[in-house]
Formats: structure tokens, C-alpha cells, sequence
């Protein structure tokens, strides 16, 4: 674990879960044909922040084959269409410790057998998770529960263990039976995210050119700045951390296109990353399942899971 999980710690963690629940509920039940992505959004970030808590990145409204990394921008938006497959991914941080969790809304009704596909995988790696358990095994447990049911995971896309502040904290949970995998394991007390990505596609996505999401490297670069840049990149710093934003966030700070330029020359210039939208190869129908799991030694917590606040799972 990287941070001290003492009795404040847990307290954070818990409460940070419950917020991303209810917000990921209140988003998906938001999802409607012809609504914009940004209403959606918006709506998602203000209850968080009503809440008590910070968004730990931009919601993201991923539709159809757009499988994830998508919230909307500045002059970017998207209107839900009719009959879509939409993706709503939340992230909720209290003081750096941060839950994260995903639902799909299917608007046509003809693809519950596409997010059954997810759903289902989700549920079988919740019922195998232990101490020790491999991510060897986790990732064969989404593939064959995947299959069974007619469907493919997305094998570039992956849970992840998280740190306080950090979205990712470097364990990389496949969706597929992964031999090179078999030698890392899950060790109490560790905190993750598992999603299996379901798709009727190729099973990979790719980066399209449109980016809506970035986060701060966490050091200036060497090469001079201009003064927006410097503007922009402080309040990044100081409201965001190294924590994924949107330039949408940044609104009236300057105006929407000095804020798209400024972003794209930190961008350049070295100091922001940038998480391009991830579109599935072959076009494929996207759904995501998502919890954070806080495992300790004596049992598992689903900290996103709705009136469950502390599940005991004893074993
Ligand atoms: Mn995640
Ligand atoms: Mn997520």
C-alpha cells in the first residue's frame, strides 16, 4: 500500500466510495437520447463536490465504441444518441484517497447481453479475489466469463492498484489470461480497481486524435513558459495535483481558445500528459463494469458499492 492505512485513512477511503457510487447511480440514471455529455458531466462533478468530496478525474461519458478517456471539453461536446451504449465512469477523492467506478446505461435495450458480459465478469473476479491471488488468474476469470457468454474483453485495457493521489500506483490487473502475470499477486492491504472492458469488436482499442483529459507530470519543464501557460499550469497544480483534469475545468480562466492553446503547449512543452480518447479497433459496442476493492487481511471491501458501506468477506 502506498500510504499508511490507519482508522482516518479507511474513514476517507469509505466515504470517497460511497460519494463515487451514488454520484455513478445519479450520472447513469442522467443518460438519456439527445441530452449533452457535458450536462450529464457537469451534474456528476457538482454532486460530488455538494458531497464534500473532489472529482478524482473528469467524469467520462464514453458511448458506443468509444470505450473510454472521453468527458467533455471546451467548444467539444457530444449529444447522447438514440439507442447507445453509454459508458459513465466516475472518480472521487477525499484528501487524495480515491474510489473509482464505472457504469453502462444501454439505451436500445438490445445489447443487455453486452453489459451482462461485463457485469458478469466483474462479479466472478469478486467471487475468486483472496490474498495472494494472482492477476494471472483475475484476467483468465473476465476472459472465460467473457467468452462463456459470447463476448471479448478488451485486452489493452486493464484494472489498476491506486495510491492516494494517484489514479494508477503501477499494478496493471489484465482482462486476460496474461502468463507474464502469474508472478504478481495481490497482497493485503492493497487498494484497486478492477473493470473488464466487454466488446462484440476486435477486443483492443486505440487512441483517436481527440484528447479531452490530461493530467500534470508533476515538474515544470525547463523551457520557458508563456503567461498563460504559467497561470494555468499553477492553478492546475494547486486544484488538481497530478490528478487527470479537463481544460472544461479551466473555464474563464482566459478564454476558451488561449485555455486550448495553453494546454496544448504544456502538453508539448512537457509538462502535462495527455490521455487520448480510446476508440475500439474494429468499431466493436463498449460496456464497462467498475468497483474499488480495499483488501485487507481479513476481508474485502467493495468501497463503491451502493448501501454496502463496509461489506465484511471473510474467508
Ligand atoms: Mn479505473
Ligand atoms: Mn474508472
Amino acid at each position: 500500500m502506498p500510504f499508511e492505512l490507519d482508522e482516518e485513512a479507511m474513514r476517507k477511503l469509505l466515504l470517497a466510495g460511497r460519494i463515487a457510487a451514488e454520484a455513478r447511480d445519479y450520472g447513469a440514471r442522467l443518460v438519456e437520447a439527445g441530452r449533452r455529455a457535458s450536462e450529464v458531466c457537469g451534474e456528476v462533478e457538482r454532486f460530488i463536490v455538494e458531497k464534500g468530496a473532489r472529482p478524482a478525474f473528469p467524469c467520462n461519458i464514453s458511448i458506443n465504441e468509444v470505450a473510454a478517456h472521453y468527458t467533455p471539453c471546451l467548444r467539444e461536446d457530444t449529444v447522447i444518441p438514440e439507442g447507445a451504449v453509454v459508458k459513465v465512469d466516475v472518480g472521487v477523492h477525499v484528501d487524495g484517497y480515491i474510489a473509482d467506478t464505472a457504469a453502462t446505461v444501454d439505451l436500445s435495450e438490445s445489447n443487455q447481453r453486452l453489459l451482462e458480459a461485463s457485469r458478469e465478469a466483474l462479479k466472478a473476479v469478486e467471487g475468486i479475489l483472496r490474498p495472494g491471488i494472482s492477476l494471472y488468474e483475475i484476467g483468465k476469470t473476465v476472459y472465460t466469463t467473457m467468452k462463456r457468454l459470447g463476448f471479448k474483453p478488451i485486452k489493452n485495457l486493464y484494472g489498476h492498484t491506486i495510491g492516494r493521489y494517484t489514479v494508477h500506483a503501477g499494478l496493471s490487473i489484465p482482462n486476460y489470461p496474461d502468463r507474464r502475470m502469474m508472478i504478481f499477486r495481490l497482497r493485503p492491504p492493497v487498494l484497486f480497481a478492477i473493470e473488464p472492458f466487454a466488446t462484440n469488436g476486435a477486443g483492443m482499442v486505440t487512441e483517436a486524435s481527440t484528447t479531452t483529459i490530461y493530467s500534470y507530470l508533476g515538474r515544470k519543464p525547463r523551457i520557458p513558459l508563456g503567461p498563460i501557460e504559467e497561470r494555468l499550469l499553477g492553478y492546475i497544480e494547486e486544484n488538481y495535483k497530478t490528478l487527470p483534469f479537463t481544460p472544461r475545468w479551466l473555464r474563464g480562466l482566459a478564454s476558451d481558445d488561449e485555455i486550448l492553446l495553453a494546454v496544448r503547449g504544456l502538453t508539448v512543452k512537457g509538462a502535462l500528459e495527455k490521455y487520448p480518447v480510446l476508440v475500439e479497433k474494429a468499431r466493436g459496442l463498449v460496456a464497462q463494469f467498475e468497483h474499488t476493492f480495499l483488501m485487507l487481511k481479513d476481508r474485502i471491501i467493495v468501497t463503491t458499492r451502493r448501501g454496502e458501506e463496509v461489506e465484511p468477506k471473510r474467508r
